[in-house]
């Protein structure tokens, strides 16, 4: 199919990328955004070779090389430093065929947004969705109303076009830990410059990765409760409570944040929901499957959902509503499977059961760079790129 008008709810990744692909493929694309500004949520993202490969396919490969880390090697340390295991990436990028990038996300937004040949309609809340024959209109607060022949809902974890889709509410669920996340200038004395160091222990992490621009993502994550607060002038003190003892760059690095310019989220996931579909409107990215971050797959799953829905759209010729059935039976295993993986992996390394986080840091010490690094090519090349 092609000459479709595609009405978009959303401009994070799933919302603009799906917005670039399906105007490649020919379709009128509007893009709604309730935001009046568009700042991106949170300072930095890993893109995985999965999520890379949908950029390639849609002209970004060369944009987003430009604008991404050069990341050849992972280490795990111990709170004292102590290098627990290091891994070389590079027998991982060859088995998969594509190095990951982890980039700050203003940058990727950038990107994305120049890619786009159209504009996105800033200050456009989206109250509700109505299928009417074979058109769909979006309701915006503002009064406007847009009409297409098919609605990308990617409202992310927080969708309010979920319900429409799925008939009831499904509200996120804390996964018990808190995150802080920020950029800070790249320097030896965090990390070597092309490694991702991660320091574990205590069901915490300190976490350091270069992106593009001589900077790193930096990101804490600890338990605690649900309900936790801080203004930016108590983040430090926090931080440093929390993280007392830990290694010298550990130190360092809080030392170093702009505590005004550090995000501190409660972090949730959603689902598995059991459908992404209904009529002609597909959810996609997180209003169907936000995912608990320790993958680094939640915004990966969105462009692999982007690549899925322009795909049954060109193929397939029977109906707009037949293409996003196609695209929510081939979407369902993968982002199921995503997003349990992602909530056990939180789970390991958040002390759910003190045990099973002991067993991990043990494992941490013997396993061999190849296991670590074969478990990250699995999850990448089970997607639908390989
Ligand atoms: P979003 O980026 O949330 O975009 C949704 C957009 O919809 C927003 O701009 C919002 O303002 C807009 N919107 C909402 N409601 C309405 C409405 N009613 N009307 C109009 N507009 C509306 N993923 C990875 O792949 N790798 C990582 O390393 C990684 N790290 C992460 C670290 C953290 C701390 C977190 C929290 C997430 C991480 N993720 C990561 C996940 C990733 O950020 C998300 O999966 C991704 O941003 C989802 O994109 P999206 O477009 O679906 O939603």
């Amino acid at each position: 199919m092609d000459g479709l008008k595609v009405v978009i709810i959303g401009a994070g990744i799933g919302g603009l990328t799906a917005a670039i692909a399906l105007s490649q493929s020919g379709h009128t694309v509007e893009v709604y955004e309730r935001a009046q500004e568009l700042r991106p949520r949170g300072a930095g993202i890993s893109l995985w070779s999965n999520g890379v490969k949908v950029l390639n396919r849609f002209g970004m490969g060369k944009d987003i090389a430009e604008i991404g880390g050069q990341m050849d090697f992972m280490q795990y340390l111990s709170t004292s430093g102590e290098v627990l295991n290091h891994v070389n990436l590079h027998p991982l990028i060859e088995e998969v065929g594509q190095r990951p990038y982890p980039v700050a996300r203003a940058d990727l937004q950038a990107m994305l947004l120049k890619k786009f040949p159209g504009t996105v309609n800033l200050g456009y809340r989206c109250l509700s969705v109505e299928e009417h024959g074979e058109q769909v209109t979006a309701q915006f607060e503002n009064g406007h109303k847009a009409t297409g022949d098919l609605l990308i809902a990617a409202d992310g974890v927080r969708s309010s076009l979920r319900q429409y889709v799925l008939d009831r509410e499904v509200h996120p669920t804390y996964r018990d830990y808190v995150n802080w996340n920020g950029l800070v200038a790249a320097d030896e004395a965090l990390t070597p410059a092309n490694t991702w160091t991660i320091y574990v222990g205590n069901h915490q992490r300190a976490s350091l990765m270069p992106v593009g621009g001589d900077r790193l993502y930096f990101f804490f994550d600890v338990p605690l409760p649900l309900g936790t607060s801080a203004p930016p002038e108590l983040i430090r003190s926090e931080l440093a409570e929390h993280f007392k003892g830990w290694a010298e760059p550990v130190q360092t690095l809080i030392e170093r944040i702009n505590p005004e310019q550090t995000n501190r989220l409660e972090i949730s996931d959603v689902g598995p929901v059991d459908r992404m579909v209904r009529g002609r409107v597909a959810l996609l990215g997180d209003a169907a499957h936000a995912t608990c971050p320790d993958l680094g797959q939640g915004g990966c799953q969105a462009l692999e959902d982007v690549y899925m829905l322009n795909h049954f759209l060109l193929t397939t010729n029977i109906s707009v509503e037949d293409a996003l059935k196609r695209y929510e039976a081939a979407r369902e295993d993968r982002t199921r499977s995503i997003v349990k993986k992602a909530r056990n992996r939180a789970e390991v390394i958040h002390g759910k059961d003190p045990e099973v986080t002991a067993q991990w840091y043990d494992q941490l010490r013997q396993e061999s760079p190849s296991d670590v690094t074969d478990a990250i090519a699995k999850t990448i090349l089970t997607g639908p790129l390989q």
